[in-house]
């Protein structure tokens, strides 16, 4: 196994990505702190009793990503449960189309606050830690509207350019304290996050994924556990494609 007890915290876990990542994780021997919003309760709790059924140590977590004070809390209680936090995934995210000169502070705002700020404050809290054990995995899940222009994706893109310069900085800070953090750029991925789109509009964007089709959310969590892993401890500040051929 390559993660055997490490304990992760995945952001956002309850669904999608975030619960891919979560079973890669437990896989390959890893404890599981799932974490979500109170609006998500049902489907983190539906993940912590499915990770349970294969043998993984589970716990839910609730906590809103762009709240220092729920964040702060979330980790005394992770630690006080699993006693230290080896690994953090960055997945929380939200998506608000709109093009830019018809922009909205509104939209702007929001996703800036789960996609970028959430992931600052959660990055912050589990360093401390980290530094103290002399070993950490940090895990940013950017995009790849973060590598190319795609119109309509202003509020979206730039959260996720942003996040891969807190990347890179908290790799460059953190490397000699046995910490890494790397960035996963997916291409689109089967979830929710995009099953909200009309089928006309998905066609159209799958006809232009040389893959021709979207991504298996196992297929990104795979290179989340590749980055996760002990022996991944030279790879830092890296910025991962995953997209089917989109970008190259
Ligand atoms: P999703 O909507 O299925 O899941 C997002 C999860 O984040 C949900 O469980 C939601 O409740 C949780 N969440 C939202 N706001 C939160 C907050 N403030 N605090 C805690 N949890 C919160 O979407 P997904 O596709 O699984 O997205 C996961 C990550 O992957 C996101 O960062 C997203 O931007 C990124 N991503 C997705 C795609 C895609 O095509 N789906 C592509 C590239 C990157």
């Amino acid at each position: 196994m390559k993660i055997k007890d490490r304990v992760a915290l995945v952001t956002g876990s309850g669904q999608g990505l975030g619960k891919a990542i979560a079973f890669a994780l437990a896989n390959e021997g890893a404890k599981l702190a799932i974490n979500d919003l109170s609006l998500n309760e049902v489907k983190a709790r539906e993940t912590v009793s499915e990770l349970r059924k294969i043998g993984t140590e589970a716990e839910v977590f609730l906590a809103d990503v762009t709240q220092e004070s729920e964040v702060n809390k979330m980790v005394e209680e992770i630690l006080a449960r699993f006693s230290r936090i080896d690994i953090l995934v960055n997945n929380a995210g939200i998506n608000r189309d709109g093009l830019i000169h018809k922009g909205n502070l509104q939209n702007w705002n929001a996703v800036m606050n789960v996609n970028l700020t959430g992931p600052f404050i959660c990055t912050k809290a589990v360093l401390p830690g980290m530094r103290q054990n002399n070993y950490g995995r940090i895990v940013n899940i950017s995009s790849l509207t973060a590598r190319l222009g795609v119109s309509g994706t202003g509020y979206y893109a730039s959260t996720k350019s942003g996040l891969i310069g807190l990347t890179k900085v908290t790799a460059v800070e953190n490397m000699a304290k046995g910490i890494t953090c790397n960035a996963l750029a997916p291409g689109y991925i089967k979830t929710d996050m995009m099953m909200r789109y009309p089928e006309e509009q998905l066609q159209a964007l799958i006809a232009k994924i040389p893959a021709g089709r979207l991504a298996e959310p196992a297929e990104i969590a795979d290179v989340v556990v590749f980055v996760a892993a002990d022996s991944a401890a030279y790879m830092t500040g890296a910025v991962i494609d995953i997209n089917g051929g989109y970008f190259i």
